[in-house]
């Protein structure tokens, strides 16, 4: 593994809600609220939290497939947020996504070799007609797909091959990293290890670093070298995948975890059940956001925001009591 090839710094979206009358801004939605974390090249960095935490959007924000209302995201030393529309389709071939619904993603009325090959086509990648043909068979080999399969539609295919199909397309400009954006939440648990086995074998040969959004912490487990939790917009921990899955230190993690199937039936987890919904994050709780639905919160805990520190190298906690 080499130094950071991506860091987040201070990322904060807020989408403008608006009133019926004249559409004026009304509120706003604090879907990101100011999250910052670093992956190293050749990681797989795990994002996770319930629907509607911010994950999915900071992902989109790293692209700038959202455009971020402030902060920094740097990769590969060169900022981002800041550049103008040519250097961003740039370093678009450096970076890639995959998307979560793999029946959405994907133009039903283009073949799949068109869609494979489009990138190739706008990055002016192939010479010709028969070194077009020879990379797109050659990427949807690599997937596990056939020669044979560029010239069929989307719907010809399972949603697991569909899946294959926007992977192949992503890897088609030799990205260095991929947000993988719930990529395995619409399949079924059997297709759902083929895919993520799928990525990991293509992660070692071609030295790809991952940002893996999940809702589903056992997803992320498998996959992740270290582990974000987000939530209402904030992380709230970050810890290597091993430490986090056998000593979660914010309360929020602990009960997802407690959630999560555990495969080996001789471990025991006690059930931790969330009190309520996530709260609006229009109006998200005064003082710790979890405070709510905690069930270690205290009157500390309804005034007081607890700062995200580190509690031991590498692992940082926000809740005030995390040790
Ligand atoms: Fe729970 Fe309080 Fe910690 Fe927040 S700060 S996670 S409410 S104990």
């Amino acid at each position: 593994m080499g130094g950071p090839l991506l860091r987040v710094e201070n990322l904060v979206k807020h989408f403008p809600v608006k009133g019926a009358l004249f559409s004026r801004e009304v509120d706003q939605v604090r879907a990101v609220d100011g999250v910052s974390f670093c992956i190293d090249a050749g990681e797989t960095l795990g994002l996770v939290g319930e629907s509607g935490c911010g994950k999915s959007t900071t992902g989109r924000c790293i692209l700038r497939l959202t455009e971020p209302t402030s902060g920094e995201v740097w990769f590969d030393g060169r900022n981002v947020t800041a550049m103008d529309a040519q250097a961003l389709r740039l370093v678009r071939r450096d970076m890639q996504i995959i998307f979560q619904d793999p029946y959405a993603s994907l133009n039903p009325r283009m073949t799949v070799g068109a869609i494979v090959g489009e990138a190739l086509t706008i990055h002016k990648l192939a010479n010709n007609a028969q070194e077009y043909d020879d990379r797109v068979v050659h990427l949807l080999e690599t997937v596990g797909l056939h020669a044979d399969h560029m010239r069929r539609y989307p719907h010809e295919f399972s949603g697991g091959q569909r899946q294959r199909i926007g992977i192949a397309r992503a890897l088609a400009v030799s990205p260095k990293l991929i947000v993988c954006d719930e990529p395995v939440s619409a399949l079924d648990v059997s297709v759902q290890a083929q895919v993520i086995n799928l990525l990991e074998d293509l992660q070692q040969k071609f030295n790809l670093t991952y940002l893996f959004v999940a809702h589903d912490l056992s997803v992320v487990e498998h996959i992740s070298t270290r582990v974000v939790v987000m939530y209402l917009g904030r992380i709230v921990e970050i810890a290597t995948a091993r430490e986090l899955y056998t000593t979660p230190k914010h309360p929020y993690t602990e009960a997802l975890l407690s959630a999560a199937p555990i495969p080996d039936p001789q471990v025991k987890r006690k059930r931790i059940v969330l009190e309520g919904d996530v709260p609006n994050p229009m109006r998200p709780p005064s003082g710790c956001h979890f405070h709510p639905r905690c069930p270690r919160a205290t009157e500390r805990c309804a005034s007081e925001a607890p700062l995200l520190r580190e509690i031991a190298p590498g692992r940082v906690s926000a809740c005030h009591f995390s040790a």
